[in-house]
Order: structure tokens, then sequence, then C-alpha cells
């Protein structure tokens, strides 16, 4: 693998609290050397991609996505799905386990990962089912799986109604050391909606999804956690009165991790139409009010990371009536243009934007697969490039994910990745990127 310089970027990190224009030096598939001073080590054999103009950041860490595969190879496979991620600035991700048949023993966990060491172009880490086939009946064979390698467990896609269930979840992960990710909706109350409960739902004539299905299911296993020391991982926090039982918790001392989507944090209720079938999603778009709320949860440190919910679905399952559809929205290629536009209108600091991507999302994984979500030298080398103030239309035909499903569609967003690398592969490159092959002459005279 030859080495790659990048030069001349603003190189964000947030982890070592750096943000500077400087370069940085790739080989065998780590960071090998920071411009910070120091001269470059000689070398002649290595390619530059310029940077100028552009931030250069760890690779996007993504906690929450829906591969598919098994199973629903027509919505997205794992060749498909990472190299969406590549396009979005994802250099790892961790797929959810709601396939076919469902992640809930060793030997699709290690199908996923073996799929994805061959056909990935990212990191995947799979995460395994809380319950055995995600019935919430029975656990899942939990140590069985962290020895298979899941990063954490989760029914997404259902939430556990189950409480004696949830309780014996949390106690195991208290003695494995994972998380527990939680889909918290609490189906009960309103037995099946398409879209937020409120205003909207009522002139639509749509059935809706109370807020207060959130809150009953983040109160309870909140309550849970605390009682028995376990981690819960709050998933796809979409209300404001979840974030104030989050804020809560973490102050007594309960340990609790969140996280929030690109779209519920840019996205309102009043984005459906009731037959924008791209607009439906579990939970549902909220309110202003609920996106302020998540905001400063992001700035407290109340929801810790931003993840995707990356929830591909083909053309033909969003085709139809809106109450037919499947929920999900695919977030991989267009979560980084959305969110820049919190930094844009001075919603959000780009520091506190790349930190929810990266050093965050990488505290909760922790350093069994290396040092992930930081620049440092030795780390792999997971480097996503991009510009902040560059404006593109979302072409769904040009998206690497099968899933077409955004409401997002024609609209114009202002950031744009421009390249990612993978431990130390450019695996994504923007077609104004152009890498120079360094002749071995002209770098003597350089250097
Ligand atoms: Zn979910």
């Amino acid at each position: 693998m030859k080495a790659l310089l990048i030069s001349g970027g603003r190189i964000i990190d947030p982890g070592r609290g750096v943000d500077e224009v400087g370069s940085l030096l790739i080989s065998g598939g780590k960071i090998s050397w920071l411009g910070n001073g120091q001269a470059m080590p000689s070398r002649s054999d290595y390619a530059v991609l310029p940077a100028q103009g552009l931030a250069v950041c760890p690779g996007f860490i993504d906690l929450h996505c829906h591969l598919r595969e098994p199973g629903f190879e027509e919505k997205e496979t794992i060749a498909s799905g990472t190299r969406a991620a590549a396009r979005g600035g994802f250099t790892t991700i961790c797929c959810m386990p709601n396939t076919n048949p469902p992640l809930d023993n060793p030997a699709t966990i290690e199908y996923v990962r073996s799929k994805a060491a061959t056909e990935g172009v990212v990191r995947v880490l799979p995460i395994g089912c809380i319950s055995k086939g995600r019935e919430g009946k029975e656990l899942a064979p939990m140590s069985e799986l962290v020895a298979a390698g899941v990063m954490g467990f989760s029914d997404d896609g259902s939430p556990v109604l189950n409480s004696p269930l949830m309780r014996q979840a949390l106690e195991a992960s208290r003695a494995l050391g994972l998380p527990i990710i939680d889909h918290c909706e609490d189906t009960t109350l309103f037995g099946g909606g398409y879209m937020n409960e409120g205003i909207v739902s009522a002139r639509l004539g749509l059935k809706g999804m109370p807020a207060a299905a959130e809150w009953l299911m983040v109160f309870r296993d909140l309550a849970l956690a605390q009682l028995v020391g376990g981690w819960v991982h709050i998933a796809h926090v979409s209300t404001a009165g979840a974030v104030d039982f989050i804020r809560h918790s973490k102050e007594i001392g309960v340990r609790v991790t969140a996280e929030v989507t690109p779209h519920h944090l840019t996205l309102t209720e009043a984005m459906v139409t009731g037959d924008n079938t791209a607009a439906k999603v579990s939970p549902p778009l909220r309110t202003e009010r609920d996106i302020q709320a998540l905001i400063q949860g992001l700035k407290d440190n109340v929801i810790d990371v931003i993840a995707t919910d990356h929830a591909p679905h083909s053309e033909a399952d969003k085709r139809g009536e809106f109450s037919q559809a499947p929920f999900g929205i695919s977030g991989f290629e267009t979560a980084l243009g959305s969110l820049m536009g919190l930094v844009h209108s001075g919603q959000l600091s780009l520091a506190t934007l790349i930190a929810k991507l990266t050093c965050q999302p990488a505290r909760i994984i922790g350093d069994k697969y290396g040092k992930l979500g930081t620049l440092a030298v030795g780390a792999p080398a997971d480097i996503t490039i991009f510009d902040p103030a560059r404006d593109w239309v979302v072409d769904t035909g040009a998206f690497a994910s099968k899933g077409k499903n955004t409401p997002l569609a024609g609209s114009v967003l202002k950031g744009r990745v421009m390249a990612t690398i993978s431990r130390g592969e450019l695996v994504y490159q923007d077609e104004s990127i152009k890498v120079e092959e360094k002749e071995p002459e002209k770098v003597k005279r350089r250097v």
C-alpha cells in the first residue's frame, strides 16, 4: 500500500482539541506523521491528496444503521451499504440485527463479519439481538454473541415491551460491559401509527404516534438501568421529554448514553404530506420544539452522539399508501450535508458536530478495534475529508445505497464529503479530487 500525504487541509480532531491547517501522512494503514512542526520523514514513494480549503477529520462513526443483509438484499447489501457509508464519510458503522435470520446467534454474526471483510469497504461492527428471534420473550445467548464479536445488543425496529426481560438484559449488560441499544416506543399505548400525533396528523387524518410513547419507555428503561446498574443506550431520541429524562438520569449517575439522528435534528412533522412515504420514519419526525431540545441536548452532552439510523428500502416497498409503507430513511449519503445546515445557521459549532460523529461514538465502542475517532499518530488511517461550503443537490440516482428513500431528494445541501479513507485505503473520492503521484526527483527537490 502506497503512502498518502494529505496536504494543507483544516485538520479538525475534537478528541485532541485540534483545529488547525496542516498535513498528515498515512502509511501501512495507519496515521504515521502529523505536520505539526516536525519535518516529514524523507521518502519518495507517496502520493499527495491536496486538501486546501477542505476539512480533514477522523472518519465518521455510525452507531446505528441497517445493512439488511442477510435476508433483505433487495433493500441493501453489505457491499452497497458500506459504499454508501463511504460516500457519507463513515468509516466505522454498527449494523442492527433485524435481518432475516436475525443476528441472534454466533453463526449469523460470523456471516456478517466475513461478508464485511470480503465485500465491505468500511469497518462493520455487528450488533446482536437482545432477545431470541427479536421476539421479546427470552434473552439471546448474549455471552456467546460477545465472543462472536458484537459491539452491543438491540432488538431495534421493535421495542422490548417485556419489562422483566429488559431488566435481565441490563443485568447482563453490566456483566458484559456492552450497551443495550434501546428502541424506545411503548407501542401498547397507540397500537400502530404512521406519524407524530399532533396537529398535522389530525389534519391529514393519519393515525399518530404520541411523544408519550417514547417517554414511557425511556423512563422505564432509565429506571431499570438505575435499579440494576446496567448500561442503556437510548437510540434515536426524538422528543424533548426524553431529553429531560436522560438529563436527569445522567445527573444522578445512571449509566446512560444516547443518540439522535440527522433527520430528527433537521426535519419536522410538517414534512409529512400524506403521500410522501419517504418522510415516514420511526420514531416519527416531531416538532420544532423537539428539535430545539435535541440540539440543546447535544450541546450539553445529554445526547452523546449523532447516528444515522440509515434504513434503506426498495422503491417497490415505499410505493403506495402512506399507511402501508415501511418506516425508514436512507441516511448515510445526506447526513453530513443536512447536519452542516445546523453549523451554517449558527445552531451548532463545527467542533461539536464533528465530535458527535467521531471521538464521542468512539468512546462508546471502546478501544478493542484500535484507536478510533482520532487522528493521533499510530491510529488506524480512517479519515474523512469534506468541503464545508460546497452546495450540492441530493440526487438519489447517484446514491451508492440501494435505498433511494429520502425526503431530501432534490433539495440543496451545503457541505459535502469529498474523500473517505478507510484503514489507509481511499474508498471514496469526489471527481474533483485529484490524487497526485509524486515523481521521486520532484520529491527530492521539495524535501
Ligand atoms: Zn429503532
